[in-house]
């Protein structure tokens, strides 16, 4: 029996990437999955093909289901509507994974209002709209939830070019340990994962450039990036009972990029 038999999660944005990862691994370990998608229905039917499979293991029903939710985080009514679709459809809502993101490169100087609104909206704003209404259902039921927020390294590092995502994840670790210690003594968890360097489609600039890739490696003690799968491992650990007394923290995945790496030769 898998570790989140008979929860029910919802992924934000698991159509590709991390998020994508999550949704499969959430159903190999027997949950069922709402997978949000904004505009990609077909990656995102690969997702649900993709748990499916691995719930199922061959099996044709394993009792596992999940379920294609189209909406735009950015957007209030359609949190609504997502929550609200997940929990007719699939029963309930046990875990929330606030995985939907973007990013732009741009000079700080050169950032418009309105690039600022459009990656804080999704990033932070969509995020918190998010956790408020899983939190709202949890305490109208009087049940527990979890959540997971998905930070970035740059929750804690500074990102030139990226200020405006580095804003939303510095954003993402306060809302993690505010939520955390508000719900606390009602059963709600809210923890996050800060993935490092991580081969996914947000990063095509840099992951099929092999010397781009390079560059970015050399910086990770640990020499690679890091895959979807590591980050889905440990989201389904933090949505497990296993991690029921762990709340407001931030797991780094990073392979020691948080390290301070420089210590390694300039002080040797
Ligand atoms: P990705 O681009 O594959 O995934 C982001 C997903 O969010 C996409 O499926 C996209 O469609 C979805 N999305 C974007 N805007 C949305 C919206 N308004 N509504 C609903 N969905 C929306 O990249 P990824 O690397 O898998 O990113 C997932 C999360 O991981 C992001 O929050 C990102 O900031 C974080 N992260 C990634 C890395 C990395 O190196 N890949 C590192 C640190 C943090």
């Amino acid at each position: 029996m898998g570790r989140l038999q008979g929860k029910t999660a919802l992924v934000t944005g698991a159509s590709s990437g991390i998020g994508q990862a999550i949704a499969i691994r959430l159903a190999q370990e027997g949950c069922n999955v709402a997978i949000n998608y904004r505009s990609n229905p077909d990656t995102a039917q690969d997702t649900q093909t993709q748990a499916m499979q691995k719930a199922c293991d061959g099996v044709e029903s394993c009792g596992v289901r999940s379920l294609l939710i189209q909406g735009d985080v950015s957007k209030e009514d359609d949190i609504r509507q997502i929550i609200a679709t997940t929990i007719e459809k699939l029963g309930s809502l046990d875990i929330l994974i606030n995985n939907a993101g973007i990013q732009t490169e741009k000079p700080a100087h050169e950032v418009t209002a309105e690039d600022f609104d459009r990656i804080l909206n999704v990033n932070l704003r969509g995020a918190f709209l998010c956790a408020r209404e899983s939190i709202r259902h949890w305490l109208d039921r009087g049940q527990s939830g979890v959540i997971i927020n998905i930070s970035s390294v740059h929750e804690i590092i500074p990102r030139p070019l990226y200020v405006t995502y580095s804003i939303s994840k510095g954003g993402m670790e306060n809302m993690t340990k505010t939520l955390a210690l508000e719900y606390a003594d009602r059963g709600i968890r809210v923890n996050a994962i800060a993935p490092g360097a991580t081969i996914t489609p947000i990063n095509n600039a840099w992951t099929e450039d092999a010397e781009k890739r390079a560059q970015v490696e050399s910086h990770i003690p640990m020499g690679r990036a890091g895959t979807s799968d590591e980050m889905a491992a440990a989201a389904a650990f933090l949505a497990s009972d296993e991690a029921a007394y762990i709340t407001g923290q931030t797991l780094f995945i990073d392979g020691g990029l948080t390290l301070y790496a420089d210590f390694r030769e300039a002080w040797s």
